[in-house]
């Protein structure tokens, strides 16, 4: 399996105030969406295009228009910090979602919701889920997607555990994630360390 650990230092910057426990709320959902577009910049870079030409005020160009169809799924409710920064980027982007939410004493995932396209086989599928603690939800939402026929499936998450790493390889070694940090491992909660917390709470004050 491909793991892109991005390397940018907006994104070094970004990852240490996301990581800060004394970031509030608002400036971290602002600091969320600087390091989705920095990850989405990465992993959307090499996207096909096709050649097309346009009028300018002066004559004509020779461009390059963005010919894939691309669909973006976050994982409730923490992927949807990622999305905006997304759609910022690929504008045209179908959205699905997977509602997935962790049992908090046996970090077991469960589905509890998905509205996603049910033909996949010609997208690159983007899923957004910026924790990949266990591996548990990003398989679980994977299958979900192998299951209306998608074929290339990028996974971005901003902190990743090498257990999440070695469990998705296992289930979806064809598979590609793209994560700001691969960090130490697990914590007896699951929590990712040293991580950033609970994302989800950080992102909407709860
Ligand atoms: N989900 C989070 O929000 N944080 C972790 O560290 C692990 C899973």
């Amino acid at each position: 399996m491909a793991l892109h650990v991005v390397e940018h230092p907006l994104l070094a910057e970004t990852m240490a105030r996301l990581r800060d426990r004394t970031t509030a709320c608002d400036d971290f959902r602002t600091l969320a969406h600087r390091a989705s577009l920095l990850l989405a910049a990465e992993a959307t870079r090499d996207l096909p295009t096709l050649a097309a030409a346009v009028r300018t005020p002066l004559e004509t160009a020779s461009v390059r228009r963005l010919s894939a169809r691309v669909v973006a799924v976050p994982v409730l409710r923490a992927g949807l910090g990622m999305l905006g920064a997304f759609l910022d980027l690929v504008p045209a982007a179908q959205v699905g979602y997977f509602g997935l939410e962790r049992d908090e004493t046996t970090a077991v995932a469960r589905r509890y919701y998905e509205k996603v396209p049910e033909e996949l086989s010609d997208a690159l599928v983007f899923l957004l889920d910026p924790m990949l603690a266990t591996g548990g939800s990003a398989v679980m939402a994977v299958e979900g997607l192998r299951e209306r026929g998608a074929r290339r499936v990028r996974f971005l998450s901003i902190v990743a555990a090498p257990e999440g790493v070695a469990r998705l390889a296992e289930a979806a070694p064809d598979a590609e994630i793209y994560t700001a940090a691969l960090d130490r491992g697990l914590d007896d909660r699951k929590y990712i360390l040293p991580g950033l917390g609970d994302f989800g709470d950080r992102l909407y004050c709860t």
